[in-house]
């Protein structure tokens, strides 16, 4: 029997799906002069010293890729989701668990990943995406909330849809989750958000796929 105080947030990119969606869209999208000079990869390093705002990243990373949306589209058929999402994204609305995912990453894509597995039900929120003109473009719907690290500040959503005496679960897998984790009771961690869970002492359940989350769900356990 599910505990009904679990509330579950999850992260998208390398969460939900198993490939980073936004690393492969910009991979495939940008400039091609750029890619060869390792542009890309020279800005998320910055990103994740801490010199770049995720903010300022996705601006640079939008205004120097270019894709129709046809062309996205296509790309978008390559990221599988992470084993096990279905099942429990169905076990949450069966059993009344509210479940949102929180991305740093681009609307257009979740929107469009979801609806080509049947999961448009599922809240997110996330930046703004434009086609536009020459190049892509992003806007950030939620930035004024958060503290400017990031373009949609997670830990906000959370403060504003968790209810007192919830059982907050968050499921994420890198860099982007690190803030949005202190705001949770239990936290699923894989890759570079396990890494920094083990290197900050912050406990954590290790995840591979979501039926270690769905088997948490079903236990009804809350180990706060
Ligand atoms: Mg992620």
């Amino acid at each position: 029997m599910a505990n009904s105080n679990f509330r579950l947030y999850v992260d998208f990119d390398g969460t939900v799906t198993d490939i980073d969606v936004g690393n492969g869209i910009f991979a495939r999208f940008i400039r091609k002069e750029l890619l060869e000079k390792g542009w890309h990869e020279e800005i998320i390093n910055e990103w994740k010293a801490e010199r770049l705002s995720s903010l300022q990243c996705l601006t640079m990373d939008c205004a120097n890729s270019v894709a129709t949306e046809d062309e996205m589209k296509e790309e978008l058929k390559n990221y599988p989701l992470t084993e096990g999402f279905v099942e429990t994204a169905q076990f949450c609305q069966t059993n009344e668990i509210p479940l949102m995912i929180l991305s740093d990453g681009l609307d257009y894509y979740i929107d469009h990943i979801l609806k080509m597995h049947g999961l448009e039900n599922i809240d997110f929120k996330a930046n703004h995406l434009i086609f536009g003109e020459s190049t892509l473009g992003v806007e950030f719907p939620h930035s004024e909330y958060g503290c400017g690290k990031c373009g949609n500040c997670k830990r906000w959503h959370m403060r504003t849809h968790s209810k007192q005496g919830e059982c907050v679960i968050y499921v994420g897998d890198g860099y982007s989750d690190r803030y949005a984790i202190k705001s949770a009771d239990v936290v699923f961690a894989r890759r570079d958000l396990e890494a920094y869970c083990k290197r900050e002492n912050i406990d954590y359940h290790p995840f591979e796929t979501f039926h270690e989350v769905l088997s948490y769900l079903k236990s009804g356990h809350e180990d706060i």
